[in-house]
């Protein structure tokens, strides 16, 4: 019946199939799915929501396995994965790259798109897969001067809780194309292949790094917050806090990624990040180098090893310095583990949205990543974790999907129209709950939990 393989609880390959490709390696242990079908083609997945309807059984899905909390894996759902099916095909006529959801951002689809000259902003990490990747709204490469990731859809092929397989976009099943950029885990549907708007391969790629102590975190960070809006929208600007692999100690870095077409273009574009007051006390300077995506992509990796386990919180910031700089000094200065980073990214100026789901932003949007090796130490971190996020609640507007887990923590992640209009479309399209939607623990609200 299938061309991929369906696995079911005690089959040999159940197991590996239902964790193996989960990137986080604080892996579920209550949670099991009813089966797992490895679906290779789009009939695949076709004759797999059929059979979920047969059986009674609820659909979760899986592209690249990257979600921190393990969306994929659901209680007694049927595990649509779709790592076996992929492909690429870029149309040079439209300028349009058609791929299907578990193709990796960074590790495959722009290595492809390079070779005509195209790129797409991905996820930062290389092996992100594009399927949740785009659900969620994509914070990809430059995602301050570009936009989201999903803004750059032009159609998706999907197969509906009825089990068909249909093309949306603006004007064929407009409500699942809104839909699809923004619902993240509540989408309903299986995306099969995303129709992408590709953009022309920038022809320089420059960075600017500045490592300061983190004594020097309230100065500097109360300085970028004034300026970081005045920088070019050709710059991607991140500061994080961690402890390069020749360091001892974290420190704050504060870095800009110009995209343009010359090197003197990227040295004008990052030269208001050169102006920082406190330059004269940083550890070392990096300005205006030239870089490439492939030695970024690399750093990202670094940051981000396979392999671990990973805690991980975030929250949309609004704010005067005075009060946002006190809020996150925790979250960057006190590091429980090695490995562990935050970063602070820039969203400004902000860019207005188009109507999707996706509809939740705010000039700076900070992630903490609690990455460890010891699993007795879960809850003290988690604990921690909490504990730095609960500063930010002063001037935090909500949360992103991409780094959230709402068994744990639940915020606002839309703005209130669209999650009314998604909620409509969800009883329409999905009215029996075929597809299991966000994991969480008690209803999902749209609401910061200390208002509710
Ligand atoms: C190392 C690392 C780096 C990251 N960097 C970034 C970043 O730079 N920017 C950013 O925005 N996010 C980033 N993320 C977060 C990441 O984008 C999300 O976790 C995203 O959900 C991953 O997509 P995936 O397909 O790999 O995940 P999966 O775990 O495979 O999918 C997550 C969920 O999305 C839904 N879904 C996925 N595919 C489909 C489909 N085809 N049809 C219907 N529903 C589907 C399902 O509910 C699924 O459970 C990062 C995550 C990691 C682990």
């Amino acid at each position: 019946m299938f061309t991929g393989t369906l696995h079911h609880p005690g089959d040999p390959g159940f197991e590996e199939a239902c964790f193996g490709r989960i990137f986080n390696a604080r892996r579920p242990s209550d949670r099991t799915p009813a089966a797992v079908l490895e679906a290779v083609c789009e009939q695949d997945v076709v004759e797999g929501v059929r059979l979920a309807l047969e059986r009674g059984w609820q659909v979760a899905v899986r592209s690249g396995g990257h979600s921190w909390a393990a969306w994929s894996v659901r209680r007694d759902a049927l595990l649509i994965d779709l790592g076996g099916f992929r492909e690429m095909a870029y149309d040079a006529t439209t300028e349009v790259v058609t791929a299907t959801p578990s193709v990796k951002g960074g590790d495959e689809l722009n290595p492809y798109l390079g070779e005509f000259g195209r790129f797409f902003n991905g996820g930062h990490c290389p092996s992100v897969g594009i399927g949740g990747f785009l659900l969620q709204g994509g914070q990809g490469w430059n995602a301050r001067g570009w936009g989201w990731a999903a803004e750059n859809i032009v159609a998706i092929d999907v197969v509906t809780a009825e089990g068909e397989l249909v093309r949306a976009d603006e004007t064929r099943n407009s409500d699942l194309f809104w839909a699809a950029r923004g619902a993240g885990p509540g989408f309903f549907g299986v995306v099969t292949r995303f129709h992408l708007r590709t953009r022309p391969l920038p022809g320089h790629l420059g960075h600017t790094v500045h490592a300061y102590p983190l004594d020097l975190f309230d100065e500097v960070m109360t300085w970028l917050h004034g300026m970081h809006h005045t920088v070019s929208e050709l710059v991607e600007i991140v500061a994080l806090t961690q402890t390069p692999p020749d360091l001892d100690e974290p420190v704050l870095l504060v870095t800009g990624v110009s995209m343009t077409d010359t090197p003197e273009q990227a040295a004008e574009a990052l030269a208001p990040l050169h102006a920082n007051p406190y330059a004269d006390r940083a550890i070392f300077r990096i300005e205006a180098q030239p870089t490439t995506l492939a030695a970024q992509l690399d750093n990202q990796r670094a940051a981000n090893p396979e392999g671990h386990r990973y805690l991980v919180d975030n929250a949309w910031l609004t704010g005067p310095a005075d009060q946002v700089v006190p809020a996150i000094r925790e979250a960057f200065t006190q590091h429980p583990t090695r490995q562990t980073f935050t970063i602070w990214f820039s969203m400004a100026p902000l860019r207005e949205l188009p109507d999707m789901a996706f509809s939740l932003q705010s000039e700076i949007y900070c992630a903490t990543y609690v990455v460890h090796d010891e699993p007795e130490r879960d809850a003290e971190l988690r604990d921690w974790l909490d504990g730095a996020m609960a500063a930010m609640r002063p001037v935090t507007a909500g949360q992103y999907l991409g780094d959230s887990d709402f068994t744990v923590r639940q915020l606002r992640f839309m703005g209130d129209e669209q999650w009314l209009r998604l909620q409509e479309i969800r009883a329409a399209r999905d009215p029996k709950g075929l597809f299991a939607g966000c994991l969480s623990t008690g209803a999902v609200t749209n609401t910061n939990h200390w208002e509710q």
